[in-house]
């Protein structure tokens, strides 16, 4: 359960979906519309499971483009003008069915389709157990990524985790990055069990639930504790510093969020002078995680996007460092430190 200013249950697991039979009843029994908007993969692979459990009520599905192109204006509009079609109310609801794309565009579509209606998230990427919780919503502007959005919370997330098995291997690699994060700035004995992980492909769907719970348990916390990203929130951006510069400076989709975030991890390791660095870059290595880039991202062009990091305020570089394993904090860098500490990384994984 989240406490938020609207709290709300995580349920995971195979079979999930068997709760709108049965808790979940009276919210799908109360909505006089229900709308499943649904990443088009991930529709044409599990739609028809998802239906299965849905055989009491009279459904409508729209299907959007898969992964971050749903993070349109185009998409966006097309939601609600389906939305308005079926003649959707104050009343209705809506079931996100994707990974942490699709839960973003629909949950801001939910936030705004008259002014706020219920939506449920359904993830189905590794990557979402962090997306899907937390209640951040966004579009993208060419401008910029995730800059157009909400704070806005699900009524529920339910996760199933029989459809991770259908997740491409960089899809896995990706969500895992976000998994090891979590336990970076919490838990010690947990980091070890995953840096114990040396081929993902060996995950079975026990491991990535009890791994994805622990990860939704540290996501939790944090933003029950700090919903608006006033202080300990931050906490959860490890390792994205550089992981947003080498997006942006590539370009969304030339590397997915969580192979950059692994890279930016590294160097904030490295800026913390952390005893973990060497690990975690041999298990980043056995997972194909992309260090090779490095070599064709040169600090000079990568530093604008990092001074214009959410965290950065003026020009200045804030990072969040580890002080030890589970005790992050916010900490400046000069320009001169960030540079020597960013040409030691490439000395070391180059
Ligand atoms: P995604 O939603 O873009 O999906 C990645 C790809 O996997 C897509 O091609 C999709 O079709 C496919 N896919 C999804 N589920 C599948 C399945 N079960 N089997 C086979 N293929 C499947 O990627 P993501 O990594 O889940 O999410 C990334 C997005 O999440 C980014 O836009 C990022 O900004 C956002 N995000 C949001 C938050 C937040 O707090 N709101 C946090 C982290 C990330
Ligand atoms: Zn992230």
């Amino acid at each position: 359960r989240v406490e938020a200013d609207r709290p709300y249950s995580v349920h995971i697991g195979s079979g999930v979906y068997g709760l709108f039979m049965d808790a979940y009843r009276p919210l799908l029994d109360a909505a006089d519309r229900i709308v499943i908007i649904a990443d088009e993969r991930v529709a044409e692979l599990h739609l028809h499971y998802l239906m299965s459990f849905l055989s009491n009520w009279e459904i409508a599905v729209f299907t959007i483009p898969s992964g971050e192109n749903a993070k349109s204006v185009e998409t966006f509009m097309a939601c609600h003008s389906f939305l308005l079609t079926e003649q959707c109310s104050r009343n209705s609801i809506l079931l996100a069915f994707g990974g942490g794309a699709t839960g973003d565009v629909v949950g801001f579509v939910a936030s705004t389709f008259m002014r706020g209606i219920s939506f449920v998230q359904l993830p189905t990427t590794i990557l979402a157990h962090d997306s899907a919780v937390g209640g951040k919503t966004a579009i993208n502007h060419e401008l910029g990524k995730n800059m157009i959005g909400t704070f806005y919370q699900p009524a529920s997330v339910l996760y199933d985790s029989s459809l991770l098995v259908t997740l491409p291997l960089c899809e896995v690699r990706s969500g895992m990055a976000e998994v090891i994060k979590h336990a970076f700035i919490s838990n010690k004995g947990w980091l070890d069990e995953i840096l114990a992980i040396k081929d993902f492909k060996q995950l079975t769907e026990t491991d990535l639930t009890y791994h994805l719970e622990k990860g939704i348990a540290v996501k939790a916390a944090i933003v029950e504790e700090d919903e608006f990203e006033g202080s300990v929130r931050k906490y959860l951006n490890f390792g994205h510093t550089l992981a947003h510069a080498i997006e942006g400076y590539l370009g969304y989709g030339k590397v997915t969020h969580g192979e950059a975030v692994v890279v930016g991890m590294t160097y904030a390791l490295l800026l913390s002078n952390h005893h973990k660095l060497d690990e975690f870059i041999q298990w980043s290595i056995a997972n194909s995680y992309p260090f090779h880039l490095l070599k064709k991202l040169p600090f000079e062009e990568l530093l604008p996007y990092m001074k214009k990091d959410k965290k950065s305020s003026k020009g200045v570089l804030n990072f969040i460092l580890l002080e030890q394993t589970g005790q992050p904090f916010v900490e400046e860098i000069d320009e001169k430190r960030a540079r020597s500490a960013y040409d030691k990384l490439i000395l070391q994984i180059g």
